[in-house]
């Protein structure tokens, strides 16, 4: 495994992290136990960044990472969660919740503090209030020793580079937006890099879009999107290879990324993920798997409030 530091802090992290959602039960029913040793083996395997929120399963996902980490010794391992999103539809950023739901989170993972605190999916709320209220609140829990460091994730760039470029921000989530079927936020990392900003990137699978199973149900993409990305798949498998290998190999190979987060429950899914981060990729799959995502090259959907949302998204996508 190798290992890069995030940003201009002084945490270092596995370039593949632990996504910890699918532990919540987001894509599937939750086997505990076995979820339980999909975190272990994939610390044993090296990975030592895992990221999570009290939203995943509305609180569950922390609490079967807490159980996980129970007995883990505290350095070893670099923990992130996140703030202001406790619903699908359910956001507060205000001072108080934020100070409160930081508390609820430590007892649930188990630990005295967690090294980077997030605002959970910035373009749903007011980017003024994570500029002047949220983002303050969390560097006062820095001061008080509960959280390390502070950063934001989001879908909508636009809201991203907002905030950041208003309130001193260590580290930036971006999910969906830099992969193998969308790379759009190429275009804006320089200016990310020119803050300081650490960079986490998330989705690469495009939420299981990337996958042989395919997307799940509440996927927000287009049938056209997620049936390209099926169209894809397939042809990787014709190929004997499998589209989240692939997927996974590119995003590890683009730049100005700290660690990639992958998850899954299970732990066979995770040392897959590990030992295909370590092989070659093959780019002459990649070449042809280019050319049938080609259509839906940078095809987004819209996410959060129409004013924080990406002016590009709807324009560039054929089936808005
Ligand atoms: P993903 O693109 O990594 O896809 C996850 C899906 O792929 C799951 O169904 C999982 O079981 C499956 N998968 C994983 N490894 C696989 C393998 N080897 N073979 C086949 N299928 C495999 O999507 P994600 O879970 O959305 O993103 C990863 C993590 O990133 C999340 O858990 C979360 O921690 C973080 N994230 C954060 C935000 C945010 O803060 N706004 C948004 C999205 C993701």
């Amino acid at each position: 495994m190798e290992y890069r530091p995030l940003g201009t802090t002084d945490l270092t992290v596995s370039v593949l992290g632990y996504g910890a959602s699918p532990l919540g039960g987001v894509f599937d029913d939750v086997d505990e136990p076995a979820a339980i040793r999909s975190v272990r083996e994939s610390f044993a395997r090296g990975v030592n960044f895992v990221d999570v929120s009290p939203y995943y399963g509305i609180t569950r996902a922390e609490t079967v990472l807490g159980r996980a980490l129970s007995g883990v010794p505290r350095g070893d391992y670099v923990l992130a969660t996140k703030v202001g999103r406790y619903g699908d539809d359910e956001f507060d950023y205000s001072a108080a919740r934020v100070r409160a739901s930081v508390d609820e989170s430590l007892r649930r993972l188990g630990v005295d503090h967690v090294d980077l605190i997030q605002c959970h999916d910035v373009e749903f709320v007011s980017l003024d209030q994570v500029v002047d209220e949220t983002i303050p609140a969390l560097r006062a829990l820095v001061d008080k020793g509960k959280a390390r460091y502070v950063g934001i994730t989001g879908y909508s760039l636009k809201a991203l580079e907002y905030v950041s470029a208003r309130a001193k921000v260590d580290t930036i989530l971006t999910y969906c937006r830099y992969n193998l079927q969308d790379r759009s936020f190429a275009d804006w990392l320089p200016t990310f890099q020119s803050r300081g900003i650490g960079i986490v990137n998330a989705s690469v699978l495009a939420m299981g879009a990337l996958t042989t199973r395919g997307a799940p149900s509440w996927h927000p993409a287009s049938a056209v999107l997620l049936e390209t990305c099926a169209r894809a798949a397939q042809l990787c498998r014709d190929r004997g290879s499998d589209i989240a290998k692939l997927a996974l190999q590119y995003a590890l190979r683009l730049p100005g990324v700290s660690s990639t987060l992958v998850g899954s429950a299970k732990w066979e899914n995770m040392a897959r993920n590990v030992a295909w981060a370590a092989e070659d990729i093959d780019l002459d799959l990649v070449a042809e798997v280019e050319r049938v995502l080609a259509p839906v090259r940078n095809v987004g959907w819209p996410v959060g409030l129409p004013e924080n949302q990406d002016d590009t998204v709807e324009a560039r996508s054929p089936m808005a």
